[in-house]
């Protein structure tokens, strides 16, 4: 009788140079996660602690654009690449390797294979946390950094909308099997408040709170629809950089407050 193979251990692989490992999910596209991950990386900046910020998107970079940082990293030996650096945080993005135009026509090992350099094969130095900014999905690049990356903890970024919803249940359920901690989830574009003083909820009402709730998650906080949150991204200056005492950034100080508590 043939016996059933055991199961693959995979090994996880450390990203040198870092004591945490937080990755910023969202399950589905345009709900604001670059935008987040950005703001949130500030704000624990400005907890004092020490950032680096990796860009997984493979298909779709947007560090570049979010920070203004358009130089090539350099590398001594030609083998392990120095993370280019903003207003103190250390970065790295598959958008400073390639032409911003280029389409990135890849498979998925070519993908996996990306990945592996960046959390390998950069000299992260020195770092509190680093932020890895996933694709949206539940694809390759999640299933690498699941199984094959030592990783501390993941928040989730939704809108409030059931469309971006359903894809967040199926993203919970993706790391509660793949054994990532999930930290809790976060509510973006949540509100827009009109200049009568009211909120009005675009995308509908406490729906991520809810899930949250549903799933057993912790839940981190609403941030609104805000101009200054898109024209500072679009500056490559984020808020939370620019301007800390902004009501917005506020919000972003409490989240990161409960995220350093949650693991550090
Ligand atoms: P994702 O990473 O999920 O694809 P992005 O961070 O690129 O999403 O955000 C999509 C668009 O929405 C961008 O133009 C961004 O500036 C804008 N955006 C995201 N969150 C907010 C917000 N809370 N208020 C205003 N604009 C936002």
């Amino acid at each position: 009788m043939s016996q059933k193979p055991p199961p693959k251990q995979f090994v996880k692989t450390p990203i040198n140079g870092t004591k945490f490992v937080l990755l910023v999910s969202s399950a589905k596209g345009g709900v604001g996660k670059s935008t987040v991950a950005v703001n949130l990386a500030f704000a624990l900046q400005n907890l004092d602690l020490k950032i680096g910020i990796l860009d997984a998107d493979v298909y779709g970079p947007s560090l570049p654009k979010l920070l203004n940082l358009n130089e090539k990293p350099k590398s001594e030996d030609g083998k392990a690449m120095v993370p280019l650096e903003k207003y103190g945080v250390q970065c790295m993005s598959m958008g400073f390797l390639v032409d911003e135009q280029t389409p990135m026509i890849w498979r998925g090992p070519m993908v996996i294979s990306a990945i592996k350099t960046m959390t390998q094969k950069v000299l992260w130095k020195d770092r509190d946390v680093i932020i890895i900014d996933m694709p949206p999905g539940t694809g390759d690049t999640q299933l690498t950094f699941a199984q094959e990356v030592k990783v501390d903890g993941a928040i989730i970024i939704s809108t409030p909308q059931d469309l971006a919803l359903l894809d967040v249940k199926r993203g919970i359920q993706m790391f509660d099997k793949t054994g990532v901690k999930i930290l809790g989830l976060i509510d973006n574009m949540s509100y827009f408040k009109g200049d009568d003083g009211k909120e009005y909820k675009i995308f509908g009402d406490s729906g991520v709170e809810k899930t949250a709730k549903e799933f057993n998650k912790e839940f981190l906080g609403h941030l609104p629809i805000h101009q200054d949150l898109r024209s500072s991204a679009d500056k490559g200056d984020p808020l939370t950089h620019s301007d800390p005492n902004h009501e917005v950034s506020k919000l972003f100080k409490n989240i990161a407050e409960k995220i350093k508590q949650s693991f550090l």
